[in-house]
């Protein structure tokens, strides 16, 4: 049966140092035709308010997917039983003009999603979580949203720019991109300039979830409620890797002590499992600040972890 799905090219028919770099050794194909989900980069740090290099985080992030194998050991899901995944490539951002590659990063996701691909996005600066869920609205309407992160990313601007990487989600909540009732962030932490911050996103009906408040325990009781507040409708998850640990995450451009561990990060992934998931992305993984490679070998796990709980995944159970 998995003979009708795409496969990755196992560690024991060409060695994982070899063979062709695409997230988890998928075939690569041009669009999202005849997909159930696919792996799509954006390579773009110009939204970054500190330290940039995030541009390089899909090439990194495939060449540590090499590592990764088809099955979920823990889990029991079996993505490529039962979807048609591929990797379909980076999307032509303009690197000089933020606002073009905004438009043109929200054209291509409009394609991606008009047949009802799930897109799990390599990052790039969380910048691009705007015009992927523009796109999103186009065909679901406002969704709600799983938002894994250090920080709660709802400036109303910076530098008087309203687009950048610390701003999506009070964009998302203006347009009426996601739904406040069914949001939830979960890892906030560090210092900040105003309580507004973290106060702004419950004001808007979103469960603001600390990093203190999941520290040295288990999420997976709190990943019961956050279904309950979250299920109702299409659901997307953004996982910025700076939500987990520095000692985890290292190479990223805003890292923050006191995170989330790995573990904690796997814990709410698979607790998204039972929703419906219509994408996601996991995004500021930047290679220059990651020189064992570490961090982009997180963000592909969490990557698989996501498509391991798309509907439709087939459960060896
Ligand atoms: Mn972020
Ligand atoms: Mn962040």
């Amino acid at each position: 049966m998995a003979d009708q799905f795409n496969q990755p090219l196992g560690g024991n028919d060409m060695p994982r140092f070899g063979g062709p770099a695409t997230m988890m050794r998928l075939p690569s194909q041009q669009g999202a035709a005849g997909l159930d989900a696919c792996f799509v980069g954006v390579p773009f740090d110009i939204g970054t308010s500190n330290r940039a290099g995030t541009r390089h985080g899909p090439r990194q992030i495939r060449a540590e997917s090499c590592l990764l194998r088809p099955y979920n050991m823990t889990t029991r899901a079996a993505p490529f039983d039962s979807l048609q995944v591929a990797d379909i490539g980076d999307v032509p951002v303009n690197p000089f003009n933020l606002l073009d590659a905004v438009r043109i990063i929200e054209e291509h996701f409009d394609t991606i999603v008009a047949d009802g691909c799930k897109p799990l996005t390599l990052g790039g600066d969380h910048t691009i979580t705007l015009p992927i869920l523009r796109a999103m609205k186009k065909k679901y309407g406002p969704v709600g949203l799983v938002h894994v992160d250090a920080h709660a990313d709802i400036n109303d601007s910076m530098f008087g720019e309203r687009i950048a990487h610390g701003t999506p989600f009070r964009r998302c909540v203006e347009e009426g991109l996601i739904d406040g009732q069914r949001t939830v962030q979960i890892g906030l932490r560090g210092s900040g300039y105003t309580a507004e911050d973290f106060d702004w996103p419950v004001s808007q009906g979103f469960r603001v979830v600390l990093a203190s408040d999941c520290w040295n325990k288990s999420l997976a009781p709190l990943m019961e409620e956050v279904r309950e507040k979250v299920r109702g409708g299409p659901v997307y998850v953004s996982f910025d890797i700076d939500g987990l640990d520095p000692a985890f995450a290292p190479g990223t451009g805003t890292p923050e002590i006191g995170g989330l561990t790995s573990a904690q990060g796997q814990e709410i992934l698979r607790g998204c499992r039972g929703l419906d998931i219509v994408g996601g992305d996991l995004v500021e993984v930047s290679p220059p600040y990651d020189p064992s490679g570490n961090t982009a070998l997180v963000g592909a796990n969490m990557l698989f972890e996501m498509l391991c709980v798309l509907p439709g995944v087939a459960y060896r159970d």
